[in-house]
């Protein structure tokens, strides 16, 4: 098994101030935390939180799970491929099997995921010893190292420590989009004193702020940094990309020449407009944005050369 270190990730991303109106006028200063950077395939929070998990597993093979869409099932297996690890991805929607690809799926098989279509009740009751123990049977692979839906537990949430640690003095407010707020656990725990964290959950429900609470009890005991949600920017639910959103997304593509992803991290930007507009942030205020991932399939051809960030899309 390749080591982690060999994949040369970015670390700590990049941290970098961009000028925009829409925040100077309220005397708010933004940066954005590119961990979009940190590896051109294994991106962003998930580096930070496949990584310990890839440790643990040792060269087990790994099994994990995901709807249709997923970013974690699509970095888990681009990690499987990187570093010669075996891969199993458990799909919600036995129907999907048969059919062709999506992209994302597409792209997991071509990593070498194995990809094993389960129906939906039986996707629902996977955390259930015997459901699991059956599925894994299945799937043929008994003994793998198991990782959540979405990569959020304990491991993965100590993984996002670092995120906080590297913007220790470097921001009054760092804000995040959540899914299963695992980063935000683990981003929270990291900051300094008189630093908070900020998610924005991107799925309907209210339901986050207590598995956050969870994970942070699963990671580190109880309850640790300073941290809210605000729950009003998820557009509709998981996935949905109105195109009002998808509008704001390209226009800020073409001001700050950063590919916003647009499940989560359009999401974000557009909430932390809305929420300086209204005045959330006291003049001074100095606001990092965490980039969390980038677009796929990628919108246009990769760009590089000088003052361009690196986007590459193999
Ligand atoms: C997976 C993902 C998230 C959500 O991370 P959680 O730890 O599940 O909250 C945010 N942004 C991007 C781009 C992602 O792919």
């Amino acid at each position: 098994m390749t080591s982690l270190d060999a994949l040369e990730p970015r670390l700590p991303s990049p941290l970098r101030e961009v000028p925009d109106d829409r925040f100077a006028r309220h005397g708010v200063r933004l940066f954005l935390k590119r961990d979009d950077l940190i590896h051109p395939e294994l991106v962003g929070n998930k580096w930070r939180k496949l990584a310990p998990n890839l440790t643990a597993a040792a060269g087990r093979p790994i099994v994990t799970f995901g709807g249709a869409y997923s970013n974690h099932l699509r970095a888990t297996a681009a990690a499987g491929r990187l570093l010669g690890v075996p891969t199993v991805g458990v799909v919600r929607g036995q129907e999907l099997a048969g059919r062709p690809l999506n992209p994302v799926l597409a792209r997991c098989a071509a990593d070498g995921m194995r990809l094993h279509f389960v129906d939906r009740s039986t996707y629902r009751r996977k955390a259930e010893p015997d459901i699991l123990a059956a599925v894994l049977g299945s799937a043929g692979v008994p003994d793998a190292y198991v990782v959540p839906e979405g990569g959020s537990n304990a491991a993965a949430v100590r993984g996002c420590l670092a995120l906080g640690a590297e913007l220790r003095g470097r921001a009054d407010v760092v804000a995040v989009a959540c899914g299963t707020g695992g980063t935000l656990a683990g981003l929270a725990a990291g900051l300094g004193p008189g630093q908070r964290a900020l998610g924005i959950p991107v799925l309907k429900g209210g339901f986050l702020a207590d598995e956050i609470r969870r994970l942070q009890g699963a990671a580190f005991g109880g309850r640790r940094g300073s941290w809210s949600l605000d729950e009003r920017f998820h557009f509709g639910g998981y996935a949905r990309v109105p195109a009002l959103l998808d509008a704001f997304a390209e226009d800020f593509e073409e001001r700050h020449r950063l590919p916003v992803e647009r499940l989560y991290v359009a999401k974000l930007l557009y909430g932390l407009v809305a929420l300086t507009e209204e005045g959330a942030f006291p003049r001074g205020t100095v606001l990092a944005a965490v980039i969390t991932g980038r677009p796929f399939p990628p919108s246009r051809p990769p760009r590089s050369g000088p003052g361009t960030d690196q986007v590459a899309s193999r």
